[in-house]
């Protein structure tokens, strides 16, 4: 069998283990420019039912794909150590690409937002990324974000770009609602005033 980890991480980035040793992480070696690919994820798709039996270390490398699909690496490579962080560098591109949402010089870590993949609430934890913009706890709810869904336009996979449509179709409709529900009575008090 293979030892070929499934995930392709570019030429230009490797895995390392952190400075305070808290886990791997991967770190650019040579410039990447905005729109560059970075890594393109691999590996064994399993539906929700399956999947949360996994074990932990599999669940956490995993990323989610579709609304109840996860991909987990199978054999688990450098490609596999992209961390979160709230102020990323790279976004997703389809649902298994990386790409630099900005121009990336060396040494720095490359991460992206678990919120660009995740709906379901599989891999939630209080974030400690240091940034100014961290928001303390990172869960599978945080799509929906108005921030965030600003900040990384184009960078969803498609499965929470769904979403987002789906939601803002519905934010829409109930303002459309409610302005026709005013109209109305707003119309029956001009009517009433009309007949005194
Ligand atoms: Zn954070």
């Amino acid at each position: 069998m293979s030892k070929q980890p499934s995930s392709y991480l570019s030429s230009k980035v490797e895995g390392r283990l952190k400075a305070d040793k808290s886990g791997n992480s991967i770190f650019a070696t040579e410039p990447i420019l905005k729109g560059e690919l970075v890594a393109v994820f691999g590996g064994v798709v399993y539906e929700w039912e399956t999947f949360i039996h996994l074990p932990e270390r599999e669940r956490m490398l995993c990323i989610q794909v579709e609304d109840r699909h996860f991909l987990v690496p199978r054999p688990i490579g450098e490609g596999d150590y992209v961390n979160h962080s709230c102020n990323p560098n790279a976004g997703l591109s389809g649902q298994i690409g990386l790409v630099a949402m900005r121009d990336i010089k060396i040494g720095e870590e490359v991460c992206f937002d678990y919120a660009m993949s995740d709906t379901m609430a599989y891999d939630e934890f209080e974030c400690l990324c240091g940034a100014p913009t961290c928001r303390g706890q990172v869960g599978g709810n945080d799509w929906k974000r108005p921030e965030l869904q600003k900040r990384y336009a184009g960078y969803f996979a498609p499965h929470v770009q769904r979403k987002i449509d789906a939601q803002k179709a519905e934010q829409k409709a109930f303002a459309k609602a409610l302005r026709s529900t005013k109209a109305e009575k707003f119309g029956a008090k001009v009517v009433t005033s009309l007949y005194k």
